[in-house]
């Protein structure tokens, strides 16, 4: 198979759409885990809730930001039965790694890695360049799909829930969003515990609590993803907006909601420049 086929075909697995009779493992979780029956309580209890509430498999996937290590501080300080992982695209910050590992030292737990495959890999760069994601949005959509949202899959295959750390005031696709609702596409429950905390509520808790946190957080970079596709906000922007600054459409990569819809066309490989111009 050569190189353009095995994208497409990862392609079509990362974004293969959720079966319309799906029944989730945990079919009343979202009622029993309402938006108004949790605004009385505090992170770990509302985590405590879903695990309560949600028999199976509950995976929380980090990406290190300060929503997500607070999420992992009441998980690993209240010794919760949830899986940890984080999906290692091979292109996050240094400082990404590095707290990553000054995580595992302070909780004395592992943050399990789920990487993308090797071949998939192999041929996206053989396809597009090392930053052909620079060149169009198919490209970086096609890079996101092969280092982020095909791992993801595997990441929840199986699990019942998906605890996340989005924010319903991060950014305008993101209002809306509940304390838990079904996934249809992942086929569980999503969790969004600090669906209606502020990042100042964010910050507090993880002062309050000497949370380890990204070094970047303090040179203006606010939402942090892979190196080369973050860079740090100027006054005013929106949270996300130092993702893929230099595109103009949604900030998004494709793991969270609606975006799913949104694969690019496989005719548009063949258009893949054969040089980076970033
Ligand atoms: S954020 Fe950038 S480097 Fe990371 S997977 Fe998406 S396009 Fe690729």
């Amino acid at each position: 198979m050569n190189t353009t086929k095995i994208l497409q075909e990862r392609i079509r697995v990362a974004f293969a759409p959720g079966e319309p009779s799906f029944e989730p493992a945990a079919p009343n979780a979202p009622a029993q885990l309402s938006s108004d029956g949790c605004l009385t309580l505090d992170l770990p209890q509302r985590i405590a809730a879903a695990r309560n509430t949600v028999s199976g498999r509950i995976v929380f996937t980090t990406s290190f930001g300060i929503e997500d290590q607070a999420i992992t501080h009441a998980i690993f300080s209240q010794a919760i039965a949830i899986d940890v992982l984080t999906l290692d695209t091979g292109r996050l910050f240094p400082e990404t790694y590095e707290l990553w590992a000054r995580t595992e030292r302070r909780y004395g737990r592992r943050i399990h890695a789920i990487c993308p495959d090797r071949v998939g890999v192999e041929s996206l760069v053989a396809c597009q360049g090392i930053n052909g994601f620079y060149t169009s949005v198919a490209a970086r959509k096609t890079c996101c799909a092969v280092r982020k949202v095909e791992p993801l899959r595997r990441a929840l295959a199986g699990a019942a829930a998906w605890i996340t750390g989005l924010r319903a005031d991060q950014s305008d696709e993101r209002v809306g969003i509940s304390f838990a609702a079904v996934d249809p596409h992942h086929r569980l429950v999503k969790v969004n515990p600090l669906f209606d905390w502020t990042r100042e509520r964010v910050l507090s808790f993880i002062a309050e609590h000497g949370i380890p946190y990204n070094p970047l957080h303090d040179q203006g970079f606010v939402s942090i993803g892979c190196a080369p596709c973050t860079r740090a906000i100027r006054a005013g922007e929106q949270e996300r907006a130092g993702r893929w600054w230099w595109e103009q459409e949604r900030k998004e990569c494709g793991l969270h909601g609606r975006h799913i819809t949104q694969v690019p066309a496989p005719a548009q490989f063949k258009d893949f420049p054969k040089e980076v111009t970033p």
